[in-house]
């Protein structure tokens, strides 16, 4: 007689609920473990549609928990079968007799958390009633087939099929005509199986997708090898990777080679037959849409050369989105299905199904006659299962209507107000992104772990705290914000099933990144999670990822090139070093023209570079003062981002290359800003520009110097300026912000850095003089509409920021913009760090509006 009192309840019995189940006996826990099919496998359980097969090379797609397998199961092919898989599953099951301990064809319905008790109150298909302390939905992301939105589907008086239903003993089209409504992973894979059986098939497409050969057959030789040299380092690698498959990430744009280097590049992967190896051959196709238009492109011109007819080729290729944005499939023969005299292409858009009948389809102007239906209609994807159960947390509010507006949890495995609720591979978390195995595995590792440090510190629940989990909605939105994932209407987003919020479901980050964010949220004591127990509680409430994930990245890599620090060189090894780094950027946007000249500054002739617009001039001038802490840099450095401010702004920028220190000490910049302005200003028409608009702009130090400029302008009598754009600024030297500390190591610059800058620019005593300093000058009243962007995570952000509010106090026009998630460099890297564009394109407006 089972216990109607367990620790853990466990629904499903997928290849997540089989390893759970394996780890609450291993740990010491009672459970029930609940499965509404009848035998193990989840997915491969369900889905027998012919041709159903894992995309993911069985090197890869296997349990990893228990080496024997390794040697007890040896799969036959590269891309296991769906009976095969199955077959591994049931392999498992016995072998570790889970069987016994799992309860087949029983569904659960309801779930109601009771506050009093601390405990969840389960409710079965069979009327029964479970209380349990934790509850782990193992239901799968991919279990809940969608229904087919189509007037008349229950008139038809034919065979209906639904891949995802599949009749166990298998279906026979011999003779039929048969229609397949979908071509979404499953129709491709079960299309070619089913035209080899009927008499005739009609293929209904709404979306053409992309799909690359298996070229199956044994799996591929160098991960065989690389598994049996190393397999601790192979799974580990797996582990930290992108996709839950270890690979290589490119490091080659799709945009710095030919067409034909990157056709070449892309057969090369093409012919490897993974599913993984086209989407990574250039590391931006998931970010820049012309880089993702060469992928596109090398695929549909696959398409045309194997579909003989032209206008069928053009109709089964993609144009509306990119390559990778819906998940890409892997078939074996799709395309050439579509050469058979018997095999009919119908495009839904210019020929859309009107109603099924009794008898067949209604579609465009026609009608037919068929013997089987096939529904190849996809899958209410990573939320269906979940609130297909009627889940109740605290005060009675369901997870369903929680979830309305789009799905909310925390690292997808919990979710506020759902005390002891998890979720295996749950929206939010790397999952269908991922070699599913992967994931699952860690996701229960982590589950079990919890559970286990919870029982061992006497805590009897565990639930994210709301900071916690807005946080990590926004770094989920800020991840997928820099892909192009979010332009297709795809089953990631919820396109598929009308009603469903369009948000970015799975976590799209990377599984190495994610699981990352997972161990840190447990080194820090559980970060973001309130553990209770009575009156006993535990909260280290905080976000886990607050960098930006594009910025995140650049700096996980300078830290593996283990660079010197620029503080420990001397100013010319400094200036040498940054030249070298500058060197290697992408260059920026074009511009109408770009020319270098000279121009009188306070103590001799300075360079400078004008960027003129392609637009027909005169133009207003910004005269900009670039970066490098008064030491380094130059008229040209900041190059990608004059281009870019010149292009999106229209406007005239005049980079000066101000004198610089320790040679040419404080005050020289801030005189040189000045004297560059007054020449500028002078000089405005013969330079293409409008003397009566002309503003200063700069970065960093360079903001320091335009910030200046700005206020020597303003008490000397001119030029007078439409307004000021100052983008990181030092506006401070005379004391420490608590910014200086809190961001002064992982960051770029330091605060050592900073503190080598102001060294070798300013004494102290110098420091406290207002052209050192701007936010010290005694008003600020009078200054010109001003633009001010501070970074998050930028050891000047507080000075910058005190500076804004000063303006402000002082009636100055102030837009001041915080970048969250950045630091110091990052809205500079034009081209590398697409979170920095959006507000690059403010600075743009802004210096658009000041001279409006
Ligand atoms: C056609 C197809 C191809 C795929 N190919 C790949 C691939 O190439 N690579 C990859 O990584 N992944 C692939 N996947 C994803 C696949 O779902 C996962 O790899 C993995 O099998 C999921 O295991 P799971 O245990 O999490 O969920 P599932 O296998 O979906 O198991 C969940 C189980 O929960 C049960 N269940 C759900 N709700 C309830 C309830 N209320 N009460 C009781 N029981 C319930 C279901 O019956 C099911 O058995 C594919 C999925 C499909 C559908």
């Amino acid at each position: 007689m089972a216990q109607s009192d367990v620790d853990v309840v466990v629904v499903g019995a997928g290849f997540a609920g089989m390893y759970l189940l394996h780890e609450l006996r291993k740990t010491g826990f009672s459970y029930r473990v609940l499965e509404a099919g009848d035998d193990v496998g989840g997915t491969w359980y369900w889905n027998r549609y012919p041709g159903a097969r894992c995309d993911v090379s069985t090197t890869d797609y296997q349990y990893t928990w228990d080496p024997e397998l390794h040697e007890q199961w040896q799969w036959s092919e590269k891309h296991a079968a769906q009976p095969e898989i199955l077959r591994y599953a049931q392999f498992v099951a016995k072998k570790h007799d889970l069987y016994s301990d799992i309860e087949f064809k029983v569904r659960v319905n309801g779930a109601q958390w009771n506050e009093k008790t601390k405990r969840w109150s389960i409710h079965t298909s069979t009327g029964e009633k479970i209380s349990c302390q934790h509850y782990v939905m193992a239901t799968g992301c991919l279990s809940v087939p969608k229904e087919p939105d189509i007037a008349g589907t229950e008139k038809f008086t034919g065979n209906v099929y639904v891949t995802g239903r599949w009749p166990h003993e298998g279906v026979d089209f011999t003779g039929k005509r048969v229609a397949v409504i979908g071509t979404g992973s499953s129709g491709i894979q079960s299309i070619p199986h089913i035209a080899d059986q009927a008499k005739e098939l009609v293929v209904f497409q709404r979306t053409p997708n992309f799909s690359m050969p298996a070229f199956n057959g044994p799996a591929p030789q160098y991960r065989v090898e690389r598994l049996k040299a190393d397999r601790a380092t192979y799974e580990r690698e797996a582990r930290y990777s992108g996709t839950g498959v270890p690979m290589e990430d490119s490091t080659v744009s799709a945009l710095s080679v030919t067409q034909e280097e990157a056709f070449a590049m892309l057969e090369a992967a093409w012919q490897k037959g993974e599913l993984l190896s086209l989407g990574n051959t250039f590391m931006d196709s998931a970010i820049n849409r012309k880089a993702n238009d060469v992928v596109a492109e090398f695929m549909r011109m696959k398409v045309r050369s194997v579909v003989k007819d032209p206008e069928v080729a053009e109709l089964l290729s993609p144009y509306k989105h990119g390559y990778g944005t819906k998940r890409p499939c892997m078939d074996t023969g799709y395309f050439e299905t579509f050469n058979k005299p018997h095999v009919r292409l119908v495009d839904l858009n210019a020929q859309p199904i009107r109603s099924i009948t009794e008898t067949g389809i209604d579609f465009g102007n026609e009608s037919k006659d068929f013997d089987a239906i096939v529904y190849a209609t996809g899958f209410d994807a990573m939320t269906g299962a979940i609130v297909n159960v009627d889940i109740a947390g605290k005060d009675g509010v369901t997870l369903k209507d929680k979830w309305e507006n789009g799905p909310l949890t925390y690292l997808g495995l919990t979710s506020v107000g759902f005390p002891n609720l998890y979720m295996i591979t749950g929206p939010g978390s790397p999952s269908v992104l991922s070699n599913m195995m992967v994931s699952i595995e860690q996701h229960v590792d982590w589950i079990r772990d919890t559970l286990v440090h919870m029982r061992d510190n006497g805590f009897e629940t565990i639930e994210p705290t709301p900071l916690a989990e807005e946080g990590w909605r926004v770094h989920c939105t800020d991840c997928a914000d820099i892909t192009i994932f979010q332009e297709a209407n795809s089953w990631y987003m919820g396109a598929n099933v009308p009603g469903k919020p369009r948000v970015m479901f799975p976590y799209i980050g990377g599984v190495g990144r994610y699981r990352m964010a997972c161990e840190e949220v447990v080194a820090k004591g559980y970060l973001g999670f309130e553990l209770a127990s009575g009156a006993k509680k535990q909260c280290n409430d905080g976000l886990v990822r607050e960098v930006q994930p594009d910025v995140d990245m650049v700096l996980d890599f300078i830290s593996t090139l283990n660079l010197p620090a620029m503080e420990t060189m001397s100013p010319a090894e400094a200036r040498a070093f940054s030249e070298a780094s500058s060197a290697m950027r992408p260059s920026g946007p074009e511009v109408g023209e770009i020319t270098d000249g000279v121009l009188q500054g306070a103590d001799g002739n300075l360079e400078y570079r004008l960027y003129r617009p392609a637009t027909p001039g005169p133009h207003p001038i910004a005269v900009y003062f670039h970066g490098g802490g008064w030491v380094f840099g130059s008229h040209t450095s900041d190059d990608p981002l004059c281009r870019d401010l010149c292009a999106q702004s229209n406007t005239l920028i005049v980079s000066v290359n101000y004198r610089h220190a320790p040679e040419a000490p404080f005050p020289a910049a801030a005189e040189d800003g000045f004297a560059a302005l007054k020449w500028v200003h002078k000089n405005a028409a013969a330079l293409g520009g409008i003397p009566e608009k002309i503003a200063v702009a700069g970065w960093s130090a360079g903001g320091n110097v335009a910030a200046v400029t700005a206020q020597m302008a303003r008490d000397k009598g001119g030029p007078q300026l439409s307004g000021q754009l100052l983008l990181c600024p030092v506006t401070d030297g005379s004391q420490q912000h608590a910014s200086h500390r809190e961001n002064g190591e992982r960051f770029i610059l330091t605060k050592s850095l900073m503190e080598w800058f102001w060294d070798h620019y300013a004494t102290p005593e110098q420091r406290k003089n207002p052209q050192a300093s701007p936010l010290l000058a005694a008003s600020l009243a009078e200054l010109p509409p001003t633009m001010l962007v501070t970074c998050q995570f930028d050891p000047l952000r507080d000075e910058g920021n005190a500076y804004a509010r000063a303006l402000m106090q002082a009636g100055v026009e102030v837009e001041h913009v915080e970048a969250r998630g950045h630091i110091h460099t990052s809205i500079t890297m034009v081209d590398m760090l697409p979170s920095g564009a959006p507000h690059r394109r403010e600075m743009a407006q802004a210096l658009k509006g000041f001279f409006n």
